[in-house]
């Protein structure tokens, strides 16, 4: 995955929670194509020398105390974590990074002994009244050893979050809803009518479109596929076909763009059962399915103004005749089809292969990727198509 080329971003690191933190947060966002400087406080300089920051990054550390005006130029976006109280103070007195242009991010790191919401409180207003962003922790530490637990943002929210505050932008200020995962439909306390979805798709949906400055409204069934941490994400977990279209038709209104991934469960069973359902003498069993509403049909159909409606097929024979009836039998805007029968196409693999199927009849092949690539493209077209590029 590689995004970040022609970008350049400083990490600023203090304190002894460098040891936990700063070299997966330095090679995740490397990784990315980014060309990343480090900068370190003086006591995070006594902890890990003046070799680790430029071997991570392979540029020289830069120390934080010595950052002006110029040092603090160039960047795409500055990210600060973990952050000292002692940090912040100093970051907000100087005329250096009050000057600074590009968006700062900012991940307290507090020890034991000041953690407490007060501070929190109080930091959230003093980071914001720079115009710079927090990241706040959560339930996430960072073990050190004789001093406790230091309570920062995970490294991974921290790379999210950098990557939302250099994304392109072009959705910006747009809602999404996206639906993804499995449905499950309960027979009884135990069994249930499931499927193979892991989510996947419909998560790489959410996460490139966060970057991009989106709001997102992840619909989601019970899914192992995990969601990243990310602000601009707002999760609704549900469990069957029918919560699933409830959540939707709720939330669907105050959205520009819905995006229906999910593997809704076709069928559920027709009566559920209390009790667990007991083990009889025949050697058949029958269970009984009804049909269960149909989601984007419902979206498609909605009377008055509806959001740019996309949907997903996935399909194992006729694959374009298919796709195309289906476009137009929902009244979509667009339709991704997949044959689910093709390797590294579909359920539980990292890649997907992608035909997109536009109103009017333009149909758009796209290659085999990753999921993240296709989610990207998809989210191209759409923006194409509102006229958002
Ligand atoms: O008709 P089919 O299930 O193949 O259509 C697939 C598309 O419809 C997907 O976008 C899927 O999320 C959506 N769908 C839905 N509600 C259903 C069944 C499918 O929204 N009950």
């Amino acid at each position: 995955m590689v995004r970040g080329i022609g970008l350049k971003v400083l990490l600023v690191a203090d304190g002894a929670g460098v040891l936990c933190h700063t070299a997966s947060l330095v090679t995740s966002l490397v990784r990315t194509g980014l060309t990343v400087r480090l900068s370190l406080t003086a006591s995070a300089q006594v902890l890990v020398g003046p070799y680790f920051g430029s071997m991570l990054s392979g540029h020289p550390v830069l120390p934080f105390e010595e950052l002006d005006e110029n040092g603090l130029s160039g960047y795409d976006a500055i990210l600060v974590a973990p952050a000292s109280e002692k940090a912040i103070k100093e970051m907000c007195e100087s005329p250096a990074w009050n000057g600074v242009r590009c968006p700062v991010l900012v991940g307290p790191g507090l020890l034991p002994k000041d953690d407490n919401a007060d501070a929190w409180d109080e930091l959230d207003a003093t980071i914001s009244a720079k115009g710079w962003k927090l990241i706040p922790a959560g339930i996430e530490t960072c073990t050190m050893g004789a001093l406790g637990e230091l309570r920062v943002a995970s490294t991974e929210r921290c790379f999210e979050e950098m990557m939302v505050a250099i994304g392109k932008n072009d959705l910006k200020g747009k809602r999404i809803l996206i639906t993804t995962g499995p449905t499950a439909e309960d027979a009884d306390p135990v069994r249930f009518v499931t499927n193979r979805s892991t989510g996947r798709m419909g998560v790489a949906l959410a996460r490139m479109a966060a970057w991009r400055g989106a709001f997102v409204t992840l619909i989601h069934g019970p899914m192992s596929w995990p969601i990243p941490p990310i602000n601009a994400i707002r999760p609704v977990p549900v469990r069957s076909a029918n919560d699933m279209y409830m959540a939707t038709m709720e939330l669907v209104q105050e959205q520009h763009i819905a995006i229906l991934c999910a593997a809704v469960a076709d069928y559920t069973p027709v009566e559920y059962s209390d009790i667990k359902i007991k083990k009889g003498q025949d050697a058949t069993f029958a269970l009984l399915l009804k049909r269960t509403p149909d989601i984007l049909d419902a979206v498609g159909h909605m009377p008055g103004e509806r959001p740019f409606l996309v949907g997903f097929a996935a399909e194992s024979d006729h694959v374009h005749a298919n796709a195309q009836s289906k476009l137009q039998a929902k009244n979509c805007d667009m339709l991704c089809a997949n044959d689910v029968t093709k390797p590294g196409s579909g359920f539980a693999v990292g890649t997907n292969q992608v035909t997109v199927f536009l109103r009017g009849g333009e149909v758009r092949e796209l290659p085999q990727m990753s999921k993240e690539d296709v989610a990207g493209k998809i989210l191209d077209i759409v923006s194409e198509r509102m006229s958002l590029q």
